[in-house]
């Protein structure tokens, strides 16, 4: 049986849009297993044509070639590899090897690939540099830093290494001076003893020297069959398939690595800091509410505010009024959830408002706001917020404790630590009463009195206002005591200033159109954000939940900003990470034809550059990692030192949306499905390109 036999092989090319060039003619040829056939004849004349459809890297337009009998039509894709690799061996003009990779490796690459030890593959490619001359020091050297002729040389090693049935090569010495050409035919030659080898050239002379056989090619056709030694056909059965490799993956993986180190950094950062930022914002995400909370709790008062009830004054639209009066205390008693959770007390800032005139020494401190809370009990306040003195033992009114905005102020207006300090209330309001008679009433409610600070609150240092706290309680107390002289006197039976407000129409201005309600459990904080136990009707207004609203409406621009950093990074890298590939594409599709010549699998060598793009993911998980942690510290710590929110970016590695290490498995997932993508859209494009054509490329 002939090792190749070839049946009316014809290729064409199409060139224009109606025109077809005839490359080879129809040709008949048959090839035994041993000697020296080199393929003559000018430029032009089909010799690359014929010798690459013979090595099976371009498909004839017609016709048939049999390998042993077993036509190359016949050949499945996963047949291919084990050809290459175990059957074949093919020499290039350009040498094509792995310039950045040793001599020894390259040569000892078709062996590991075809599932040899490296031991075993690494003795077998010994032998053969030893075969084709090559010294032991150049061993170790990188394939770029050769002589032409030495390359030649290893190329040969490479091609032999197998031991194929059949070596091609294509103007092997077309770039070599006349010495090393004779160095290189006497190669050919000795392994032409054992396996066919095919050779193309137009150094006639050469030819002449060393050829068994001759064949003359003219414009496609052959001209000439030459015989000048008899040659011997051995049939040799073929060789089992080949198993898959192994470690020359991971090897020329980590070469690559080096290789493209300063790219491989490039993208690495790019993913870092796409992978931080997006750690970062997912930690920001994750625990503002949280954080703005915690710092929303900071406010002493905080669930006190007032309840009116809402009644609309014609229309429904844009324009319709909303007038506020207080509800009706039974209602709100009886009809509501409302007194479990608050209690419900008068509201006096009718009389009593908030900026009430407060001296020390008969000068007047401007600007503080008097502010109720329940009582000092601590199941009404958060005893946490005290940073200096102490809470007031009972509900006096002359006790009082302040923040440090109104301590500050204070401590400037007086000029000494105002703890302990007296300070002098100096207040007066005039009410006026219609009685049924349509007489006019005056009285006025005084509240002459000396007030000890005995603690100071840290509170929330979000839009601070200076607030001294005092107690409703102990307010309500003197209030049920102090007579409405005038009014007592009219009606001719004590009326205090507590049965005055309470019973006062609850649309007239003296009743405050509300009630004040304060939270009956401050370790119910959430309570206050509750709505649910309001009727629709009632509207409830608290100062510490307009400051919280604001400052979620803060952050929600914040958040807005974060989000459209985080898609500028991720685009940005994204970018950058096609930019590399794209590079990489380029430097890798003459790498990756070469590696399909000698035999290795498409998913070999897509293993080769998933593992380098895994490597800067892996390198990018953990840096980012690291670095966002880092800097999660830094910025909770800046942020807190600027505005009362902490841990405001928690990074969610434990728990995230209620499940555990989901966050991290979304990371990995997102890094891996990068990485992929990275690879295979440059192996997706190399695909376009023709391994011949890349062979061929000088
Ligand atoms: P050589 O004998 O110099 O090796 P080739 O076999 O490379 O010649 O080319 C034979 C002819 O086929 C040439 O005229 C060349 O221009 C033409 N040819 C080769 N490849 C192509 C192609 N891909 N498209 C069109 N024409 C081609
Ligand atoms: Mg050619």
């Amino acid at each position: 049986m002939k090792t190749l036999l070839i049946k009316n092989l014809t290729k064409r090319y199409q060139i224009g849009k109606d025109k077809v060039f005839v490359a080879l003619k129809p040709t008949n040829l048959s090839f035994d297993s041993t000697g020296l056939v080199s393929i003559v004849g000018k430029s032009g004349s089909g010799k690359s044509t014929l010798i690459n459809l013979l090595a099976k890297i371009d498909t004839p337009s017609e016709g048939e070639i049999l390998y042993y009998g077993k036509p190359y039509s016949s050949f499945k894709k996963s047949d291919n590899p084990h050809f290459f690799n175990k059957e074949i061996g093919i020499v290039f003009q350009s040498y094509n090897l792995l310039d950045d990779e040793t001599v020894l490796l390259n040569v000892m690459l078709p062996a590991l690939i075809g599932g040899t030890k490296k031991v075993i593959a690494k003795e077998q490619a010994l032998d053969v540099l030893e075969k084709v001359s090559i010294p032991r020091e150049l061993f170790d050297t990188k394939a770029s830093k050769l002589s032409g002729g030495e390359r030649q040389r290893v190329a040969i090693a490479r091609a032999i290494v197998n031991e194929p049935k059949i070596v091609f090569c294509d103007e092997p010495t077309g770039a070599l001076d006349s010495t090393n050409s004779e160095k290189v035919m006497d190669i050919l030659k000795e392994i032409s003893k054992t396996s066919l080898v095919i050779l193309v050239s137009h150094n006639l002379q050469i030819v002449k020297k060393y050829s068994d056989r001759i064949i003359e090619l003219e414009d496609g056709l052959i001209i000439q069959d030459q015989k000048i030694n008899s040659l011997v056909d051995n049939i040799r059965p073929t060789i089992n398939k080949r198993k898959s490799g192994g470690s020359w993956i991971d090897k020329l993986a980590s070469n690559n690595y080096k290789k493209r180190f300063k790219r491989n950094m490039f993208s690495t950062l790019a993913l870092t800091i796409t992978l931080t930022m997006f750690n970062l914002v997912c930690g920001f995400l994750n625990n503002k509410d949280n954080a703005i909370m915690n710092a929303c709790y900071k406010q002493l008062d905080f669930g006190s505010g007032t309840i009116s009830e809402e009644m609309t004054i014609g229309g429904n639209g844009l324009l319709s009024l909303t007038k506020s009066t207080r509800p009706n205390l039974d209602d709100l008693l009886n009809k509501t959830e409302i007194s479990k959770k608050y209690n419900i007390c008068v509201n006096f800032s009718s009389i009593l408002t908030q900026n009430i005139r407060i001296l020390y020494d008969e000068q007047e401190i401007g600007d503080l706001i008097f502010t109720p809370v329940y009582s000092f009990n601590r199941q009404y306040i958060d005893s946490s917020l005290l940073v200096d003195g102490y809470f007031p033992y009972e509900d006096k009114l002359d006790y009082v404790v302040v923040n440090t905005t109104a301590f500050n102020l204070m401590k400037s207006a007086i000029g000494k630590n105002p703890l302990n300090e007296l300070l002098f209330i100096d207040h007066s309001s005039e009410t006026i009463y219609v009685t049924e008679d349509e007489e006019y009433v005056s009285d006025t409610f005084y509240l002459n009195t000396y007030i000890k600070i005995v603690g100071v609150v840290k509170e929330i240092n979000y839009l601070p206002s200076p607030k001294i706290y005092y107690c409703h309680s102990a307010l309500e107390e003197y209030t049920k005591e102090v007579i409405v002289t005038n009014l007592s006197t009219y009606y001719n039976k004590d009326i205090t200033w507590y049965d005055r407000v309470l019973n006062a129409e609850n649309h007239s201005y003296i009743s405050s159109y509300s009630y004040l309600l304060f939270l009956k459990n401050i370790d119910d904080k959430t309570s206050a954000f509750d709505k649910s136990v309001f009727p629709s009707n009632y509207s409830f207004t608290s100062q510490s939940l307009i400051l919280t609203d604001s400052l979620f409406n803060f952050l929600e621009v914040a958040e807005y900003g974060v989000i459209l950093f985080l898609t500028i990074t991720i685009i940005g890298a994204v970018l950058i990470l096609s930019i590399m590939s794209f590079a990489n594409f380029s430097d890798d599709h003459k790498e990756s034809a070469i590696l399909t010549s000698i035999g290795a699998r498409e998913e070999e060598i897509q293993e080769i550059y998933l593992q380098e793009s895994m490597a800067n993911g892996i390198i990018a998980l953990v840096l980012s990692t690291s670095l966002s942690l880092l800097l999660s510290l830094l910025i909770n710590w800046a942020i807190s030192r600027f505005i009362d929110l902490h841990n405001l970016i928690k990074l969610p590695f434990v728990i995230f949306l209620g499940h555990k290490f989901l966050f991290p498995l979304i990371i990995i997932l997102f890094v891996i499905l990068i990485t992929s993508l990275s690879t295979i859209i440059p192996i997706v494009f190399s695909k376009k390109k023709s391994v011949k054509g890349e062979l061929q490329s000088l």
